[in-house]
């Protein structure tokens, strides 16, 4: 079977393994809502500013909840059922595991991610080129490692030229398994409930994954890039459960107010792509709108009213309400031209937003 759907283009392992449906992009195998699909920039730029005033605390968050993030993925990615998910992750098959572990990576835009060698308990190493994100893209690696091992496998890594190049430490855990963090951040469940109507994305007729998808975003499996079509800009497939579990540490650390800090981030980077033209006005229609946040997994729009100088938002099965009331925040004031005023709250997993002017 060819790495990618010679219709659409979109990887075979992401089809395999992944199904949309209720504004999410599902795990077939754990009915986790896993991803969404969001701009590199906008998560580098995030972490960035982080990392200029808590450099050690950010980096710590992203390895231990990206690591755990990953490995949840990586457990449940081809099945739910322990005793197999044992089987896949022990000799003789872990081999197998591990190459799909590694293409399903580069499927989903974490960047050229290479098995040097690899001999289970004795040696391993990977070259990983062009990463999103290098602290990212390490706690992913390093979540399919601890899955593989059954427990938080010690790694170190080194530049070379262009690369960098991760090696196992036989035989030693990573210290993080003691971090109370690590202990507290165990994985949350994410399923998203069903919507109700009969509503769904249009389907390519060989893969089944939404048409529109090949059609916005170019895969390049070789070099584990995911290209915006119409921008140029790189994208990932971003795991829900990992920016959950670093925006609940954050405010645990910090209090409530840091989410204010995402959902402004959020809202002022999508505000900037508004304004360069990339996203065209267009998105302001209920329809075109339910589908632009469904193809990107954000989830399920199922009300928009917009009358009188306010607008209402329902959206369902949303995992991470920053990224959302910070986007539909940036579009309405680009819609409207004037500065906005939001109210939101989330019941369960839904989100009611109301927006007028300030
Ligand atoms: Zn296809």
């Amino acid at each position: 079977m060819s790495a990618c759907c010679s219709r659409c283009g979109v990887p075979a392992i992401i089809s395999k393994t992944h199904r949309w449906e209720n504004g999410c992009i599902v795990n077939r195998a754990s009915g986790n809502a896993n991803f969404s699909i969001y701009e590199a920039a906008f998560h580098n730029g995030l972490f960035e500013e982080l990392e200029r005033s808590m450099w050690s605390f950010i980096h710590r968050m992203v390895y231990i909840a990206g690591r755990i993030a990953a490995a949840g993925i990586a457990r449940n990615l081809f099945s739910a059922h322990p005793a197999v998910q044992k089987l896949m992750f022990r000799t003789p098959l872990y081999r197998r595991t591990q190459e799909s572990l590694i293409l399903f990576a580069r499927a989903i835009g974490m960047g050229k991610i290479e098995l040097i060698e690899h001999r289970m308990g004795k040696k391993g190493a990977v070259r990983v080129t062009n990463p999103f994100h290098l602290a990212h893209c390490t706690a992913v690696i390093l979540g399919g490692l601890d899955v593989m091992y059954g427990f938080p496998a010690a790694f170190t890594a080194r530049a070379e030229g262009e690369s960098y190049v991760g090696e196992l430490v036989v035989g030693r855990r990573d210290d993080v398994a003691s971090d109370e963090a690590y202990l507290r951040l165990a994985s949350e469940k994410l399923l998203p409930s069903a919507t109700g109507g009969k509503w769904s994305l249009p389907t390519c007729s060989r893969c089944g994954t939404p048409r529109e998808l090949g059609e916005l975003f170019r895969f390049d499996l070789s070099e584990g890039v995911i290209e915006e079509r119409a921008t140029g800009d790189r994208h990932i497939f971003y795991g829900h459960q990992s920016l959950n579990a670093i925006l609940r540490e954050f405010e645990r650390e910090l209090g409530p107010e840091v989410g204010d800090f995402f959902l402004q981030a959020e809202k002022d980077n999508f505000a900037a792509k508004l304004a360069s033209g990339a996203v065209g006005t267009g998105l302001w229609d209920e329809d075109v709108l339910r589908g632009y946040l469904a193809i990107r997994g954000m989830g399920f729009l199922s009300r928009m009213e917009d009358e009188g100088g306010r607008t209402l938002f329902e959206v369902r099965n949303v995992f991470t309400p920053t990224v959302m009331v910070g986007r539909l925040a940036a579009l309405w004031e680009h819609v409207k031209g004037k500065p906005s005023r939001q109210a939101y709250r989330t019941e369960g997993n839904t989100l009611r937003m109301e927006l007028t002017s300030s």
